[in-house]
């Protein structure tokens, strides 16, 4: 059987490419990139004012495939935790949060979806639902792209998510969103994007890369570089070709633990990239972007959540400039670790704001359902092989 490439793995260029080559007008392209992008339409069908000949010649060539919802979980007006079935039955997760994450986890009424790059993880840190099954697959672009345009989709059918009115995108701004075609009013559903659901983004660096550039495209997703943080647990060459990239993302480092020792313990991937590795790439990323970075330590009783490793948290943190966000563990399904307790949270933060760094300690939310990546599709699946530390 021939796999066709989904229609939403090009960018508007490569799109009016594929229309010039039909010998069709240029302007096609647009529409076609309207009805994907700013209606988010799931079929063919629904794109009127396109010639249906041409529809036809594209549905020959391109897949249009909308996200399956397999099942879902939902705390009204505060998250809503997706798993999408794949084409080939595989499972994934985005988690919708009114809230941003990345930027200190405060409560908002702005919305952020957590996306998944990868079927499972290869990286396998101690503490995380997403790694425990392992690897199965990469998400091509489209998966990336349509978790996005599912989640929008889903919210514009609720009431509880949505602020009085949904607001106009920058580009819809920029054109008069008037005088657009007489379909319901599009808008802004998300204002927020974090590459930090289930799997290791930059380990599907080019999938990733095209996505983001058809999320961040006025004529696609219309969500601006600062609004989209991709989350790493520290694949240093990587890191330099993301510095290198014309792109003006947010980077988040998951470092969980301030010296090797800690570090390799809980995250296999600090053996290939140590910190002083890691630090050198972050460096240069803070050069290249002239962007602050963002620091996630995830406080595991016992494991990292000792006040000795405040010191060397303080000097890492203080030397990326970085900003740091606490985050207390959350519970994996047979696996032993345990969060600290409130007041000794509190006690680790207090101890890092004393020595001037600028930390936030995460107000969880999504916390009762299974937020943290990998859980529900675990749940889902089946039986987990619990990992004791090394
Ligand atoms: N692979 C990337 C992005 C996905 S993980 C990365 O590791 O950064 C997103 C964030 O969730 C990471 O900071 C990760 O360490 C954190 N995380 C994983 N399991 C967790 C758990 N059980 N409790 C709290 N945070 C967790
Ligand atoms: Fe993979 Fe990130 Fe989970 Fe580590 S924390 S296993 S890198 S998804």
């Amino acid at each position: 059987m021939t796999i066709r490439p989904d229609i939403r793995t090009l960018t508007l260029p490569q799109l009016q490419e594929v229309v010039a080559g039909l010998r069709q007008p240029a302007f096609r392209a647009g529409q076609i990139a309207e009805w994907l992008y700013r209606r988010k339409v799931a079929s063919w069908a629904e794109m009127t004012n396109v010639p249906a000949e041409l529809r036809k010649q594209l549905a020959e060539r391109y897949d249009l495939h909308a996200l399956q919802q397999a099942t879902s979980k939902l705390i009204p007006g505060e998250a809503m935790k997706f798993l999408w079935r794949l084409r080939d039955g595989q499972l994934i997760e985005s988690v919708l949060l009114k809230a941003n994450p990345a930027l200190y986890g405060q409560a908002s009424d702005r919305r952020t979806l957590c996306i998944s790059t990868q079927v499972g993880c290869a990286y396998g840190c101690k503490f995380c639902a997403s790694g425990l099954a392992g690897w199965k697959r990469n998400l091509q672009a489209d998966e990336i792209v349509e978790q996005f345009l599912a989640s929008e989709r889903w919210l514009a059918g609720q009431t509880d998510f949505l602020p009085a009115e949904a607001e106009p995108t920058a580009a819809e701004t920029a054109r008069g969103i008037s005088v657009e075609n007489q379909v319901p009013k599009p808008g802004r559903l998300i204002h927020n994007l974090v590459i930090m659901g289930m799997g290791e983004p930059l380990a599907n660096y080019e999938a990733l890369l095209q996505a983001l550039k058809i999320l961040n495209a006025p004529w696609g997703g219309d969500i601006g570089a600062r609004k989209i943080t991709i989350s790493t647990s520290g694949l240093a060459p990587q890191i330099r070709s993301l510095a290198n990239e014309p792109f003006q993302f947010r980077l988040a480092i998951s470092l969980h633990g301030a010296t090797d020792e800690v570090r390799t313990r809980i995250m296999p991937v600090n053996r290939k990239y140590p910190l002083r590795e890691l630090l050198a790439a972050c460096d240069y990323y803070v050069v290249h972007k002239g962007k602050m970075i963002t620091l996630e330590y995830v406080l595991i009783e016992g494991i990292n959540d000792q006040l000795e490793q405040v010191k060397p948290l303080a000097e890492i943190t203080r030397r990326l400039h970085a900003k740091l966000n606490l985050i207390p563990y959350n519970h994996v399904a047979g696996l032993d670790w345990k969060r600290p307790s409130e007041s000794h949270q509190k006690d680790f933060l207090n101890a890092l704001l004393d020595r001037r760094v600028p930390a936030t300690l995460r107000q969880e939310k999504g916390h009762d359902i299974d937020a943290a990546c990998g859980q529900l599709r675990l749940r889902t699946e089946g039986s987990i092989t619990p990992q004791a530390p090394a």
